[in-house]
């Protein structure tokens, strides 16, 4: 049982609300969409083949037991759910971020779950596969990349019609780098009064010149 690797390194998190703390990371090569503000084109195709068992090793040989499966799109290859099952069997934290156009019920429902919903700047919002917010644990995240006030009203039409009970605080606009000030979502979010959580990119305003193993 193999799958493509793009790369596993160590950092800290800052794409959930779990941002702050360190993180080991497996990036999976492939992804089926294309976002005008993609940062990981790199993981299109790029990668090695890789045992299960070599990439649990490589993970063992750091002190650290919350690990991120990324992408690219992870569960873009069929052993990825092995992969997390494994992991979590062997008691680590595991949080998969996935684009939000695949079907994560194929995940086992300890592993935390970041899903994108792709808003209509992206270029993809078609691909959203709206089933998963009903599919969505506990534990699990949902996150929008925001761009212009389109966006915005876009996250918020879908969380009010899709899941009205899904926890806001649970619900993550974040600021396309780049693209729209932090402080004018900000605004917005107060504006309207909302309990989502304003999520910016912190290993990117840790290491704003880095431009892989972020
Ligand atoms: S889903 Fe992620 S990796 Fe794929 S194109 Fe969009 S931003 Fe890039």
């Amino acid at each position: 049982m193999s799958l493509l690797v793009n790369e596993i390194f160590y950092s800290i998190q800052g794409e959930s609300i779990y941002s702050g703390r360190p993180c080991i990371f497996v990036r999976l090569t492939g992804c089926n969409l294309r976002c005008s503000y993609c940062d990981t084109r790199y993981a299109y195709e790029e990668g090695v083949n890789m045992e299960l068992t070599e990439i649990i090793n490589r993970i063992a040989a750091h002190r650290c037991r919350l690990v991120e499966i990324t992408g690219g799109e992870p569960l873009l290859q069929s052993q990825t759910p092995i992969l997390i099952y494994k992991l979590l069997e062997n008691g680590y934290e595991v949080m998969l971020e996935t684009n939000g156009s695949l079907d994560i019920s194929r995940v086992d429902g300890r592993c935390i779950k970041i899903v994108d919903i792709k808003c209509p700047t992206s270029g993809e919002s078609d691909k959203n596969d709206m089933e998963n917010l009903k599919r969505l644990g506990s534990k699990d995240q949902v996150k929008f990349v925001i761009e212009n006030r389109m966006d915005y009203e876009y996250a918020k039409e879908t969380m009010d019609s899709n899941c009205p009970d899904f926890p806001e605080e649970q619900i993550l606009f974040s600021p396309v780098s780049g693209g729209i000030a932090p402080s004018r979502l900000a605004e917005w979010i107060l504006e309207d009064n909302l309990n989502v959580r304003l999520h910016l990119q912190l290993h990117k305003i840790i290491w704003p010149d880095r431009k892989r193993g972020v």
